[in-house]
């Protein structure tokens, strides 16, 4: 009886220091992360900045991501720098990961989190928009990943995709959105799989994230959707740790997201009717 309850404690103990994050983790690492001017992306590069490591930050706005990069140095970052530019093309995308190769020489983590402005109300028909918003939130992970997979493979390191409930259910109001997230599921899911048949040791975590109080997300939706945004601050801690520690999926807020998805697991149109019946359908932008 004792030498298998011994051998349960060790091996709880061991599981649980396997599980414990510690800041000191990404002292030195090299990061990039994307859509990293406001929202989530910029709240990770501030963590990251202070965990010390040395940070790659992108997005479009050139005078947000300066700013960025000044709190991060202020912070004690190893050092801060930026790319700036679209991710509607593929070239600029692969550009931000040879910027990490000759600046910092290689990359410990890759961080994909940027998103293509849509809208929030009945699908338009707009195939034009579904088209572009697929180039920035799918196709430019896509081509930063295969980029970025030589020096990822030789550090031995993680990617992480920040995706949504929206990409594991079908949510009404977000059709172009949902259909990118839901690729990205189906692109690092699989890959995950490859990675594993050939002892590739590069960890995805793929990040799903219910309603978070950034600027755009609050503006997009708060008139319709009723509940409280969970704090930018605290999920973009969640995405860093539930990367530096390998898991393969993070749900943030943890309970929430993880109650719905069990709940559309068992029982798909009760759920979809519950969130059909919580929303302020009368405020919803008609086409
Ligand atoms: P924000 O709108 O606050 O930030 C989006 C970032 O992406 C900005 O830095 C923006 O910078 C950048 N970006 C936008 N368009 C482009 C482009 N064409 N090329 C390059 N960069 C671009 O988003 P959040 O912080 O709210 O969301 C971050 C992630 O979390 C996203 O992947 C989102 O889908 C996910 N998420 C968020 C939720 C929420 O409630 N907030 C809920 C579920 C998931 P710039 O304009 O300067 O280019």
């Amino acid at each position: 009886i004792l030498i298998p309850s011994l051998g349960l404690v060790l091996a709880f103990w061991f599981y649980s220091a396997r599980d414990t994050f510690k800041p000191e983790m990404l002292r030195g690492k090299r990061v990039i992360v994307t859509g990293a001017s406001t929202g989530i992306g910029e709240q990770m590069a501030y963590h990251l900045a202070r965990m010390g490591s040395h940070i790659l930050v992108t997005a479009r706005t050139e005078a947000k991501l300066q700013n960025v990069v000044r709190r991060c140095l202020e912070l004690g970052a190893a050092s801060a720098r930026f790319v700036s530019g679209t991710m509607e093309d593929t070239a600029f995308a692969q550009r931000v990961v040879r910027e990490a190769q000759t600046s910092l020489g290689g990359l410990d983590m890759l961080i994909l989190n940027h998103v293509g402005a849509s809208y929030f109300g009945f699908f338009d028909g707009d195939v034009e928009h579904v088209r572009k918003l697929l180039e920035i939130n799918f196709l430019s992970y896509v081509a930063m990943t295969t980029s970025a997979l030589p020096m990822l493979k030789e550090s031995e390191g993680s990617i992480v995709v920040v995706s949504s409930m929206a990409g594991k259910v079908g949510f009404p109001f977000t059709v172009p959105y949902s259909a990118t997230k839901f690729a990205l599921d189906g692109f690092f899911s699989s890959l995950r799989q490859e990675f594993a048949i050939q002892s590739i040791n590069v960890s995805i975590t793929l990040c799903i994230l219910g309603f978070i109080d950034t600027e755009s997300a609050v503006r997009a939706v708060s008139h319709v959707i009723p509940d409280t945004p969970a704090p930018k601050e605290e999920c973009a801690l969640e995405i860093i740790r539930a990367g530096a520690l390998r898991h393969r999926q993070l749900h943030y807020p943890a309970r929430a997201v993880g109650t719905m998805l069990l709940i559309h697991s068992i029982a798909p149109e009760l759920f979809e009717s519950i969130v059909r019946g919580s929303y302020r359908l009368e405020n919803v932008r008609r086409t």
